[in-house]
């Protein structure tokens, strides 16, 4: 492409040749004023002319000359009229030959008339005259050969003896002509020529900067504004509330499960569902509105606060919701999709753009967590929530990890053997600034802050420790964050750490969640496979929650289901999560893959699932987490779980 700095000069350059319709363009400029000038001076010397017949009237051919005379302004006047608009060079040149040809008739006439030798001059004058009017080349060159042909034919009729004295003077008149056609020309046509490319060149550059800040301004996929426009408005609102006090909505989206969308359907289906997303925003928002491209499928948007109330903002929260649950239509495909929304009233002056994003990225956090698809609108608990993660972030940030962590051990029991097989490893912290904190709080925070590696290798170190005072056939399991999948380097960082403390692979066993599969499937699976080559097995934990897709188990070298506790601790009371236990150890079966019950409380809890046909069960009733120096005396515990009566159980079961 060419430089916008490279103005090109035809001036400078005289080799440039236009085009056909640039050139018809440059003479229509260059001598449209000068036809136009040239009219009027016509006119006037007609005017002047006539004036002066009619005061001062020769002697012969009085009524003759008056009336061409007036018949020459009158020409003159309708050339005028018709060169107001002008739209080709040939209208141009027939007003030009037009205006000539008036002159040239007054002129012949008057010489017809009555013969003046002195007059013969106006016939060589009017050449280099018409040279400079006629706008084209083959307009001058019949003008001039007109006045050279007429001069000769009035010499020949009038003083034939003299045409070869004349003849030479014509000569002088013709290369006068041509001389100053050419020099008027090249003149006229290489400025406008060189104001034409200027302009053209200044368009081109305004064209290119309009080009640069949309590119700049906007997501080229989605066409909304990108992160960096998104940021520019909110700071703008944010001045605006602090200098009127105007309130705003800010409401922070982001795609439940793009990711399976974009895995399953490829990234052309991706695409389009992130462009339908797009419109449905605009939509939903109205014309008030400014939603923008965050990133990936993270979107936000702005809004005026009208009303200011918390009813206004969850109308349009529930707008986008609801839009955003509608099937997308893929081309090949029709998916299906939710968006979960954060959602802000910004009313406090003294807050700035970043602390409103914070709150507004909680307000999602919390809907990702808690509401999938749904619209959350932030609160004094969730300000409470806020400071809290902000105080577990920091706290962490300084932690001693091998002071302050630490790993107990939760036994995991098999029902045919009746004994305890392996215990599943959970991390315990004892902040030295916050006391003990919850694994479903610090393990998040970890993740968040991307702390997450250096502490899970700490935690295996702990659990592996541990593990070399257990018999052979106990074995371990390990909880794996998403974040630690994500990278091939941590994946062989752990797996070297297990390497190096000389324990068998078989005896080690890593659980992981289905969100590592929802962020990155690909990765996901590269990362199993890595953990299975080495010869571990691969447990996918709480199944049945989350997306649990059918597609992940026949993809992935998965070993195992850990069946959540939330369907154990109501299997009693409620039919469906009966059924559910039920139907998801008939399909670990199906797939031949190992099944584990968690949060097994009670002995009714475990006969249940016996009749079901588990085997392996994890839970309270069997040992709460403990730490490591607990496990040889709950090794030597003799569990007794005899059947009771089965009345109850069969009542559930039907
Ligand atoms: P999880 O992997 O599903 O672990 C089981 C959780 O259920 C543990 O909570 C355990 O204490 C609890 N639990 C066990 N038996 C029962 C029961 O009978 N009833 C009830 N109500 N709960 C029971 P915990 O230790 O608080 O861990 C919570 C979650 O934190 C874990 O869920 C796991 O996702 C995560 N986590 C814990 N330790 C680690 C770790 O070392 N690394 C990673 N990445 N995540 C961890
Ligand atoms: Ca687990
Ligand atoms: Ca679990």
């Amino acid at each position: 492409m060419r430089s916008v700095f490279q103005s090109r000069n035809p001036m400078m350059d005289p080799a440039q040749e236009s085009q056909p319709g640039q050139r018809q363009d440059e003479v229509m400029i260059a001598y449209l004023p000068i036809v136009r000038g040239a009219a009027i001076a016509v006119l006037g010397y007609f005017l002047f002319d006539l004036i002066s017949r009619f005061f001062f009237p020769g002697d012969a051919h009085h009524g003759e000359m008056l009336a061409a005379v007036a018949i020459g302004a009158l020409a003159t006047i309708g050339i005028i009229f018709a060169l107001r608009h002008p739209r080709q060079v040939l209208h141009l040149e027939i007003c030009a030959s037009a205006l000539c040809l008036t002159l040239f008739f007054n002129s012949n006439l008057q010489q017809t008339l009555y013969f003046e030798v002195e007059n013969l001059n106006y016939a060589i004058l009017m050449m280099p005259i018409f040279a400079a009017i006629l706008p084209t080349r083959r307009t001058i060159a019949a003008g001039i050969i007109l006045n050279f042909v007429s001069l000769i034919w009035q010499l020949q009729v009038n003083i034939p003896d003299q045409v070869f004295d004349y003849f030479w003077v014509g000569v002088s008149g013709v290369a006068a002509g041509v001389a100053i056609s050419e020099i008027i020309r090249t003149a006229v046509l290489n400025s406008v020529k060189a104001r034409l490319a200027a302009v053209r060149d200044r368009e081109k550059a305004e064209a290119l900067a309009r080009e640069t800040r949309h590119l700049a301004e906007c997501d080229a996929l989605t066409g909304l504004p990108n992160r960096r426009s998104f940021f520019l408005a909110l700071n703008t609102h944010v001045e605006h509330l602090k200098q009127t006090g105007d309130a705003f909505f800010l409401g922070l989206v982001d795609m439940d499960s793009f990711k399976p969308v974009n895995d399953t359907y490829g990234h052309a289906a991706g695409d389009e569902m992130l462009r339908i997303v797009a419109r449905r925003l605009e939509e939903a928002g109205g014309s008030t509105a400014f939603p923008a491209r965050l990133g990936g499928d993270e979107f936000a948007i702005l809004a005026p606060a009208n009303p200011k109330t918390a009813q206004a903002i969850l109308s349009l929260g529930h707008r986008i919701e609801s839009r955003l649950s509608e099937p997308y239509d893929l081309g090949e495909y029709t998916c299906k999709g939710s968006g979960s929304v954060g959602l802000l009233i910004c009313d406090d002056p003294d807050l700035s753009a970043h602390d409103l994003m914070e709150r507004a990225d909680h307000a999602l956090y919390f809907a990702k967590r808690a509401l999938q698809g749904r619209a959350v609108l932030f609160n004094a608990a969730l300000e409470r929530e806020m400071t809290t993660s902000s105080q577990v972030d920091k706290a962490l940030r300084k932690a001693d990890y091998d002071a302050e962590f630490k790993v107990v051990f939760q036994p995991q029991f098999d029902l045919t053997k009746s004994r305890i097989t392996g215990f599943e490893a959970l991390a315990r912290w004892d902040s030295s600034d916050l006391g003990p904190v919850t694994p479903d709080v610090f393990i998040p925070a970890a993740e968040r802050a991307g702390l997450i590696r250096p502490l899970t290798r700490t935690l295996l170190c702990k659990a592996l420790d541990a593990m070399a005072d257990w018999p052979d056939t106990i074995n371990l399991s390990f909880n794996l964050s998403t974040h630690d999948l994500m990278s091939p380097n941590a994946i062989e960082g752990i797996l070297a750490t297990v390497r190096d403390s000389g324990i068998p692979a078989g005896r080690i066993e890593f659980e992981i969640t289905e969100t590592a599969m929802m962020s990155d499937f690909n990765q996901a699976r590269r990362a199993i496979d890595q953990i299975s080559r080495a010869g571990h097995s691969v447990a996918l934990d709480d199944f049945g929650i989350g997306y649990s897709s059918l597609q992940y188990l026949q993809q992935l070298p998965v070993s195992k289901l850990k069946i959540d506790h939330s369907f154990v601790s109501s299997i009693l009371e409620d039919s469906s999560s009966y059924k559910i236990v039920r139907t998801l150890l008939s399909l670990s079966q199906t797939l031949d893959l190992g099944c584990v019950i968690e949060g097994v409380e009670t002995e009714a809890q475990l006969h249940i699932l016996r009749t079901m046909g588990a085997r392996h069960i994890q839970g309270y009733l069997i040992g709460q987490p403990m730490p490591a120096d607990r496990i040889p005396p709950a090794l030597d515990t003799t569990f007794d779980f005899s059947p009771r009566p089965m009345s109850r159980l069969k009542k559930l079961a039907q």
